[in-house]
């Protein structure tokens, strides 16, 4: 078969490649855009985040929630924000609306297309990608394989593996409240680890329940389903016979304050990674909040940066994720406490658009020796890593 040529190849249809595919046909419609996507089944994925207005499907999403709560053994605090409720969005139901949108469109989704190699030098103005579904070329290449679940830590920067085995659960009778999401129930955290269970009820009797956990470990013998068993026991009274399994998801996402990838000086490859926030692993809203500079740098003929937080942002993450490392024993405590504060402003946090006011108040209700040891840490390491780094160029 001769190879097909294109204008624009978007390696990976995930959440970041099709935002990129979609603002590329929004903004540019006489673009030819073949999204190349490895996979050949449904992603069985499902997103949530704090609806920001950013979502450019917001038709794909299947629940809603504007209460939340996070449980410990201490207590529990709860948060609302009715300007910007807490949204779930499967994947399946996304690429579906997507495929809709694109309908009319010089944008296309091939499945089963994994790019198996690609120069990423142009020759001749084009790049040539070998995929499954045969010869691609094209001028301009936006790499959206997503991130490296297991990353090599930097040297100074913390790394934390978010690991997580969510199982969707059909119960016999109703017993979950759908009007509340649990972000984080810690009632059965071990002290040595950060670990906590995630519920997202959809009905009385439907729910995603997942057990997580945050490591510096690469590899984690934890039985994350026999967590799920045990909490669905322990929080509902559920029996074995009186719930089925209907889905399940599983991840490991990195949290790390390493800084992302410069762009390299090709502005005819894009790479979209590392959207994820180094403090809690959201990456869903922060991917559509990105695709519109992708674009403006591909238009341009300029390279398209990775996503930067501001100064402020990149500071308090660099030190709750010391403070998450080194002392996991007092990590439900601070969550707690994070969540006993008004949830617009909570939510200002989570999705970056905190004044510094909301930061002093966020950091004065924090539990305080901790933080300061976090914080001095971070100073030492970002230190005692530049100075690395300029003996190392001199
Ligand atoms: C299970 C899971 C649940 C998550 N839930 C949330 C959440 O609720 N809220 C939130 O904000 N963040 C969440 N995240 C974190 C983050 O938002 C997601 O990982 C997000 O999907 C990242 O977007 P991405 O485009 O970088 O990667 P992905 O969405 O993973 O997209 C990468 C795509 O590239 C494809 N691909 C990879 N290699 C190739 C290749 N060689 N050729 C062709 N295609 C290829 C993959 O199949 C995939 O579809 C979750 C992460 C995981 C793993």
């Amino acid at each position: 078969m001769p190879p097909r040529t294109v204008d624009v190849a978007v390696v990976g249809g995930g959440c970041s490649g099709l935002a990129v595919a979609g603002e590329l046909s929004r903004r540019a419609p006489e673009l030819e855009v073949l999204v190349l996507e490895g996979r050949t089944r449904p992603d069985p994925r499902v997103w949530c985040s704090w609806d920001d207005g950013s979502d450019p499907v917001p038709e794909a999403r299947s629940a809603s929630w504007d209460r939340w709560e996070v449980r410990t053994r201490a207590g529990i605090s709860t948060g609302t924000d009715p300007d910007h409720p807490y949204r779930m969005v499967r994947a399946e139901d996304r690429r579906e609306a997507v495929d809709r949108r694109l309908a009319e469109s010089r944008v296309a989704v091939v499945d089963g297309a994994a790019v198996h190699d690609f120069d990423r030098r142009a020759h001749d103005g084009r790049h040539v990608l070998q995929t499954g579904a045969g010869t691609v070329e094209a001028r301009l290449v936006v790499d959206a394989t997503g991130h490296d679940p297991l990353p090599s830590p930097q040297h100074g920067a913390v790394l934390l593996h978010q690991r997580f085995v969510g199982l969707w659960i059909s119960t016999a009778r109703p017993v979950f409240d759908p009007t509340t999401v649990t972000l984080m129930d810690f009632t059965d955290a071990p002290d040595d680890q950060v670990r906590f269970v995630y519920v997202l009820p959809v009905s009385p009797t439907e729910a995603l329940v997942e057990s997580t956990v945050f490591t510096p470990e690469r590899r984690s013998s934890i039985d994350f389903r026999a967590h799920v068993r045990d909490y669905v026991h322990r929080r509902w009274g559920l029996e074995p016979h009186e719930w089925t399994v209907t889905g399940s998801e599983s991840g490991c996402v990195p949290m790390t304050d390493a800084a992302p990838p410069r762009p390299g000086g090709d502005a005819t490859i894009a790479t979209v990674a590392g959207v994820v926030r180094p403090s809690s692993g959201y990456g869903y809203a922060r991917a559509h909040r990105h695709a519109p500079t992708v674009v403006d740098h591909l238009l341009d003929g300029t390279p398209a940066p990775a996503f930067r937080d501001t100064w402020r942002t990149r500071a308090l993450d660099a030190v709750f994720l010391r403070f998450l490392r080194d002392r996991p024993d007092a990590a439900p405590e601070a969550f707690r406490r994070l969540f006993t504060l008004p949830g617009p402003l909570v939510v200002r946090f989570l999705t970056e658009r905190s004044t510094p006011r909301d930061e002093l108040r966020i950091v004065l209700v924090l539990p305080k020796a901790p933080f300061v040891a976090a914080l001095l840490r971070t100073v030492r390491e970002t230190c005692v890593a530049r100075w690395r780094r300029s003996a190392c160029r001199a």
